[in-house]
């Protein structure tokens, strides 16, 4: 286990917090703050521990370059307004502006300084820039889970010049996700979707030593399909993982994991095609179509695969949910999760984004923060943001 703010002592020191502020700003309006809202107890902790708080973040896609467009300066107001209290914006996140900021704080004050990847040091892990960065502190607390998977001079490099921990955001993914991953009360079911097998291959390789049961839809079971023998039409099929997918099916076997694939699916000729939405076996789809999300067999039969579980990890929509005709075998599913008498996690952008939406999010037991970094995660891989902080 990590430590966390809770295991140093923070009182009147300058304290570096990473935080993830990437929101999306339009018109220089904020139009979703919960990444904001989600920083705010471990600042809150450190500034009524009386800490004196730096806060850093990057912003968007800047190339290390100063672009306005990316600024936190809408952070920095709308973190104040949360706060209830000032929290200046400091104009570079290294220089003297910077130590001049942090020399004003006094405990409990807390300053925003602006986008670190306005410098490209910080994608490169700079060490310069990260002892730099670094100087602004005398202790180091990440707490921006998102960007945990980048070795970034802000995530990851300033950890070699002070002791680091982690804030309460990143401790909650260990504890949900690392719990699971670790210690999982079985049976343990693993639901995964989403568009590409590629993309998910190391996640199904580490999850299938340690789960009872996989259920796998989405476009990635396309691939399944097909590898098992099945017809699939115009489904979404990559064709370069035949082979991996042939060998997930028989490693499953093999461990005796239950693999279930969808038996039907929703299909049309194309994702924008307005004709009415068909349902056939999801191993014998004509030629002219393509299965966009599970069909309701293969919801029912997910479901009954679901009710014993008493630990479940999911990542990946069932179907093209963003389009309405194709969300209801993901709805299903996050209906069904909701009301499980188990641990519930959703490791992902696209699922997370699903159950927030369908409105079940607060009967999720947890839902990651991070797209890729959850990946990753589930993956089995050493995060370098994590790695990087100070062991219990
Ligand atoms: P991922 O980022 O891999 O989790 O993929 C999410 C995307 O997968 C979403 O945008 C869905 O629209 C897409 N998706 C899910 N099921 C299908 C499908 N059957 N065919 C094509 N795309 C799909």
């Amino acid at each position: 286990m990590k430590k966390s703010v809770r295991d140093v002592d923070v009182a009147g020191k300058r304290v570096l917090v990473r935080c993830d502020f990437n929101v999306p700003i339009k018109d220089g309006v904020i139009t979703d703050d919960s990444r904001i809202v989600k920083s705010l107890p471990t600042i809150r902790y450190l500034l009524e521990q009386g800490a004196r708080v730096v806060l850093c973040s990057h912003r968007g896609r800047p190339k290390g370059e100063v672009n306005p467009k990316y600024s936190l300066a809408p952070v920095a107001a709308r973190l104040s307004e949360l706060l209830g209290q000032p929290v200046p914006m400091v104009s570079d996140c290294v220089g003297e502006v910077a130590h001049k900021a942090v020399e004003a704080l006094k405990p409990g004050q807390a300053c925003l300084l602006e986008n670190v990847r306005f410098h490209p040091e910080e994608e490169k892990n700079d060490p310069a820039f990260a002892k730099e960065l670094a100087s602004l502190g005398e202790i180091f607390v990440n707490d921006a889970f998102g960007t945990a998977h980048r070795a970034h001079a802000s995530t990851a490099g300033v950890a070699n010049y002070l002791p680091a921990v982690c804030g309460f955001l990143i401790e909650q993914e260990l504890t949900a996700m690392g719990g699971i991953l670790e210690a999982p009360q079985h049976p343990f079911v693993a639901m995964l979707g989403g568009a590409k097998v590629s993309d998910k291959i190391a996640v199904l390789e580490n999850l299938l030593d340690k789960v009872d049961a996989m259920l796998i839809g989405g476009g990635m079971a396309y691939t399944f399909l097909q590898a098992a023998g099945g017809g699939v039409g115009l489904s979404m099929c990559d064709e370069s993982c035949l082979p991996v997918a042939m060998e997930i099916l028989n490693k499953a076997k093999r461990l005796g994991v239950s693999l279930y694939l969808p038996v039907d699916a929703v299909c049309n000729t194309s994702v924008d095609s307005t004709a009415d939405p068909q349902v056939f076996p999801a191993d014998d789809i004509p030629d002219d179509m393509m299965g966009l999300d599970i069909g309701p067999k293969t919801r029912e039969f997910f479901k009954q695969a679901l009710a014993s579980a008493k630990t479940v990890v999911w990542n990946g929509p069932m179907g093209v949910f963003e389009d309405e005709r194709y969300a209801g075998g993901t709805r299903s599913m996050v209906e069904v999760l909701a009301n499980l008498d188990a641990v519930t996690v959703i490791g992902g952008g696209d699922s997370a984004a699903a159950a927030t939406q369908m409105g079940y999010a607060d009967r999720i037991t947890h839902i990651s923060t991070g797209g890729g970094a959850s990946l990753e995660f589930l993956e089995g891989k050493d995060l370098p943001g994590i790695a990087c902080l100070a062991d219990k």
